[in-house]
């Protein structure tokens, strides 16, 4: 089992990671302080409920109380109605001060879980379980949120697990689609904060089927790396932390353009890097053909044009709308060389000409 620190300037806690290591789970809660008989209460969606649920609650229940709230699986369950009902079980269960939720699923499950321990009487503990390759990015930097249906995650605070138990078994399981979406987070952590890392990736994942075993863990481990290195510097997001926005101000724009859901979260963000690339290279007048990134996109089955039914305008309106916008300006993360990267600030006109140019390239 490999352990990692994240470290932020409000709370220090540890990242375990491996293959089944969720065996010692009962052990590892121990450590972090859960004496036996604590009120555990594990929230997961529907899928792993199927998948995992009940063989998890036997790994706990001689130790803890036990309790358990299912939510609908996918991006609509970060809902004001699916928040309430976890108040509703929390409060129902009888849970305390002391007690403790598990969040057992992706960014969806860590996201509202976590927002639920982070106002349950003010601010409980938790625990993030992640079990897709995109939570390597999601369960760790404690920004936990909800949707507001006029926008994604508005409602949420920053509240720090008290740790991370990665169990890459439970990843066996994922459709190819979600391991392509975490895939593409990956690479943006490479891509914006480390050269040899992603040196490595091109060297070695060529398919998604090479996104397994030992190779998996390195990708989450040096993904979180970076993560953890900018969230160490920057927990509020005031300053670097826009960094990991990188691929993301066309990619919100995009899944929000086509009705979430339609596009994952990880195929818009590889677009997106792709644009942010293109813009790169006009503003800083380099260039990163020799990386032969879209075809490597394409060889994961990573989207690398804009569809065609949408418009350029409504694109760009809902890329100033984007939550990182100031004063209806367009902060774009870009890509000075790989492994370092700097926010400017771009103008309408500028990003319509350049999304032409791109959708005829
Ligand atoms: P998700 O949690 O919806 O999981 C994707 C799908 O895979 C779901 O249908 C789920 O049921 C299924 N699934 C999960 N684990 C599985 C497994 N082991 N086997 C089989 N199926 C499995 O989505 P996600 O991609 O993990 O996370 C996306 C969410 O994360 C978004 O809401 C996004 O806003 C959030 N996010 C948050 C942060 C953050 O810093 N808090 C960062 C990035 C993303
Ligand atoms: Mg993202």
């Amino acid at each position: 089992m490999e352990q990692m620190t994240i470290q932020t300037s409000t709370k220090q806690y540890p990242l375990f990671l491996g293959e089944g290591i969720s065996e010692r789970l009962p052990e590892l809660l121990k450590t972090l302080g859960f004496a036996r008989g604590t009120k555990v209460l594990i929230i997961t969606d529907g899928t792993l409920e199927t998948l995992y649920l009940s063989e998890l609650v036997s790994l706990l229940h001689h130790d803890y109380s036990v309790y358990t709230h299912i939510i609908p699986s996918g991006e609509g369950a970060k809902s004001f109605e699916n928040y309430y009902a976890c108040q509703t079980a929390a409060l129902a269960y009888g849970l305390d001060r002391t007690s403790v939720i598990l969040a057992f699923g992706g960014g969806v499950v860590g996201d509202l879980a976590g927002f639920v321990a982070a106002t349950f009487m003010r601010g409980i503990a938790y625990v993030q379980l992640p079990t897709t390759l995109l939570a390597h990015d999601s369960a760790v930097g404690g920004k936990v949120a909800i949707n507001h249906p006029l926008g994604k995650n508005m409602i949420g605070a920053f509240h720090q697990p008290e740790a991370v138990i990665y169990d890459t078994r439970f990843l066996q399981s994922l459709p190819e689609r979600e391991l392509r979406s975490g895939f593409a987070e990956v690479v943006k952590h490479a891509l914006i904060g480390d050269r040899s890392f992603y040196t490595w990736l091109k060297e070695t994942i060529h398919c998604l089927e090479d996104i397994k075993g030992e190779n998996l863990k390195y990708c989450i481990r040096k993904g979180i790396e970076v993560k953890a290195r900018i969230v160490r510097e920057d927990e509020k997001e005031t300053g670097v932390r826009a960094h990991l926005n990188f691929g993301h101000t066309l990619g919100h724009a995009l899944e929000s353009e086509l009705g979430y859901g339609m596009m994952t979260h990880g195929d818009a963000v590889a677009l997106g890097m792709l644009f942010a690339v293109f813009v790169s290279e006009r503003v800083y007048h380099v260039s990163f053909a020799d990386e032969r990134l879209t075809s490597w996109f394409q060889s994961f089955g990573f989207p690398v044009a804009l569809p065609t039914e949408l418009s350029i305008e409504r694109i760009v309106q809902k890329m100033k709308g984007d939550k990182k916008a100031q004063a209806g300006n367009i902060r774009m993360v870009l890509l000075r060389e790989i492994g370092h990267v700097q926010v400017e600030t771009v103008t309408d006109k500028q990003l319509v000409a350049w999304l032409e140019e791109f959708s005829q390239s």
